[in-house]
């Protein structure tokens, strides 16, 4: 992804991943980086297909340190979750989404949704399930206006562990996204054992529609068994008419991607709603 040019990051350079000097940096910084209020949250329209209306946002954490200066998620989360900073960064990011919907809510702009990207890490945690309702419930927000998204490659070690947790969350009303859906080595199984309500196609494979080959058909696929296990189907990275025509004909449910408009703040999201409504 930072190669097809993530434009927050352009200054970053895959080298830099693998300086050790910087990971240590990293790890040092991210201890105080909450305390520090270093973080923010940007938010990623997604869109009903069939509508063209916004469905809800994704929440994208975002991190600038003064030393380190913008750090991408790509580059500390892995860190995070190895030192479980991940656990009140993730609760962090968790809390001021529920507080970002209550807040739209309130200015009038009822009925969308916000999927929270969710770690293993965090997954595994006793109190994991009571965290997230008790987030829910501090804003009073009704529990189906909440989508968690979790990486497929991340669930291979641990799915046994987390099953009873995602049903218990999925019974309350909570959406359950299956991430970066293709890229693990087992997506199929988890189609079978996994309680979820979403499935997530990765950019990679959206991507590749633009080259009109084999992968238009696999694309289809792909989004025909989501429908068979009856998941809602998502695609995100989607940048191009092409790409969009192509997941509309073969009735992908939702679809984010820059070809709509990048992460946003706040207030920018205040403003696009505002200008989607004069509409
Ligand atoms: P992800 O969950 O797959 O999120 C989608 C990433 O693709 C985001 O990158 C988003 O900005 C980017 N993206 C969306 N549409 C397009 C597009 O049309 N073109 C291109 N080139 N990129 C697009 P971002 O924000 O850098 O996040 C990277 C990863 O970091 C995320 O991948 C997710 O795995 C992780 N992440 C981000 N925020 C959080 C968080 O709050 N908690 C956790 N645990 N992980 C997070
Ligand atoms: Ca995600
Ligand atoms: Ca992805
Ligand atoms: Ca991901």
């Amino acid at each position: 992804s930072k190669k097809n040019g993530n434009s927050d990051y352009n200054c970053y350079q895959d080298d830099m991943a693998d300086d050790p000097t910087r990971k240590m940096k990293i790890e040092k910084e991210l201890k105080t980086a909450l305390d520090n209020k270093e973080f923010t949250l940007k938010y990623h329209p997604q869109y009903n297909t069939k509508t063209g209306k916004i469905w809800g946002f994704e929440a994208l954490i975002r991190w600038k340190n003064p030393e380190l200066g913008s750090v991408p998620p790509d580059e500390f989360i892995e860190v995070a979750e190895k030192n479980h900073f991940i656990i009140p960064i993730g609760e962090w990011v968790l809390d001021n989404a529920m507080r970002f919907l209550q807040d739209l809510y309130e200015q009038g702009y009822k009925g969308y949704s916000i999927s929270v990207n969710i770690s293993v890490i965090q997954l595994l945690q006793d109190d994991f399930v009571d965290t997230v309702i008790n987030t829910v419930d501090k804003y009073n927000m009704p529990y189906p206006c909440l989508e968690l998204e979790i990486t497929e490659t991340l669930m291979i070690k641990s799915f046994n562990l987390v099953d009873d947790k995602l049903n218990y969350l999925m019974e309350k009303g909570i959406k359950v996204a299956l991430d970066d859906f293709g890229t693990g080595y087992s997506s199929l199984t988890y189609l079978r054992t996994l309680p979820f309500t979403t499935l997530k196609i990765d950019k990679g494979f959206v991507g590749d529609l633009t080259e009109k080959s084999v992968q238009g058909d696999l694309i289809a696929s792909i989004i025909k068994i989501g429908n068979q296990v009856n998941s809602e189907v998502v695609a995100e990275g989607v940048e191009t008419k092409e790409q969009l025509d192509n997941l509309r004909r073969n009735d992908c449910d939702r679809l984010q991607g820059y070809y709509f408009s990048k992460p946003l703040t706040k207030e920018e999201i205040v403003h696009f709603l505002l200008s989607e409504q004069k509409q």
